[in-house]
């Protein structure tokens, strides 16, 4: 039998739009462009991870 494990590790959110990114880097640049722009790069959010898959 295997168990699925979720490792705990720290990621970064963006305040404005709650994208989880990896890095710190691609997480503030979405949160200046959600600042900016009032809506989600495309270019930026493919980025993003999914913490429930
Ligand atoms: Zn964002």
């Amino acid at each position: 039998m295997v168990t699925k494990k979720t490792i705990k590790k720290e990621y970064y959110i963006c305040d404005s739009c709650g994208f989880v990114y990896k890095d710190k880097e691609t997480a503030q640049k979405c949160e200046d462009w959600c600042n900016e722009h009032h809506s989600c790069n495309i270019e930026i959010t493919k980025n993003a991870i999914d913490l429930n898959e």
